[in-house]
């Protein structure tokens, strides 16, 4: 039984259509989803990714609008790399930024920036296996766009110790050089990495809420008892929709969950215009005249016209 990389990682911004304007309109990613948060229904949920929300593209949004900005500390995910294929890549990209007025840093593999609300994001070139997870955008050609996340490194407070045996015995994932790790799947792989601080976080916008593994379908509740027998505080099996989930907050810190492949996003709507419409939880669709008075309303740039 092995993880299959990352599925999905879920950020909190404060502004929603800033959200869609950078991730789906300058990053070019799909805008896959537009929901609320299960927990809080008077939040938007917003999912991005490749063309058909493949896990492993997947990067989501709960909209908590003006909340002040966080800043990433100890026990938190602090950089989110993204794939692209080539190192013309980066040129590309770090003259779209410019244009967008973004400041960025442009290293030999990598180009780092931070978004709106200052999550930091590094494209690095991924040529060590990944097949691409594209999205097609008019202003980026294929051979720039963004293939799909390959990273996420992280603040450890307490020395990768705490973590270790969770990652490796547990999860699966092979350990490198100076508390850096890797997940390998079947087809995918993730690169999972620690730098030391001191400093204690504050979650608010653009800082990383959790980050999902993904598990085969068949494996996932066998995934949940491993993960409740290294002695994790493991939830039950939720239904998030468009995969099950559970969570636990691993040693350092970090919410951790895990999640299926399916259903998917095709499940109530149709591929081509996933993320054009308010969908809501069964369990919150009487809330729907009220959440769309409250939610600012959003324009997906795929949706051929204003409320298409
Ligand atoms: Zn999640």
């Amino acid at each position: 039984m092995k993880l299959e990389g990352m599925h999905h990682i879920t950020m909190i911004t404060g502004d929603a259509s800033r959200n869609v304007a950078f991730y789906a309109g300058v990053l070019g990613l799909r805008m896959l989803k537009q929901t609320v948060n299960f927990d809080a229904p008077e939040a938007y949920h917003l999912y991005f990714g490749d063309e058909r929300g493949s896990p492993g593209s997947i990067l989501t949004w709960f909209e908590f609008a003006g909340t002040q900005r966080g800043r990433a500390g100890a026990g938190m995910i602090h950089t989110i790399q993204l794939g692209v294929a080539a190192e013309a890549a980066l040129d590309f990209w770090a003259e779209r930024l410019a244009a967008n007025g973004y400041e960025r840093r442009r290293q030999q593999r990598t180009l780092s920036f931070a978004d709106y609300d200052g999550l930091r994001l590094e494209l690095v070139v991924a040529d060590d296996g990944n097949p691409p997870l594209r999205a097609v955008h008019p202003e980026v050609p294929a051979e720039h766009a963004i293939v799909g996340v390959e990273g996420a490194r992280a603040y450890s407070g307490r020395g990768t110790e705490a973590d270790r045996e969770l990652l490796t015995e547990t999860l699966g994932f092979t350990e490198l050089a100076g508390g850096e790790y890797r997940v390998d799947g079947r087809e995918r792989h993730f690169h999972w990495g620690y730098d030391r601080t001191t400093e204690v976080g504050v979650q608010g916008a653009g800082s990383v809420h959790h980050i999902a593994w993904h598990t085969r379908d068949e494996d996932h509740r066998r995934w949940r008892q491993r993960v409740a027998n290294a002695g994790m505080h493991v939830t039950p099996v939720i239904d998030r929709d468009y995969f099950l989930a559970v969570y636990f907050r691993q040693p350092q810190g970090i919410l951790f969950e895990l999640s299926t492949t399916s259903p998917g996003f095709a499940i109530d709507e149709a591929p081509e215009h996933l993320g054009e419409q308010l969908r809501l939880p069964r369990q919150h669709e009487h809330l729907r005249p009220q959440l769309e008075r409250t939610l600012t309303p959003l324009r997906n740039p795929r949706a051929g016209a204003v409320g298409a």
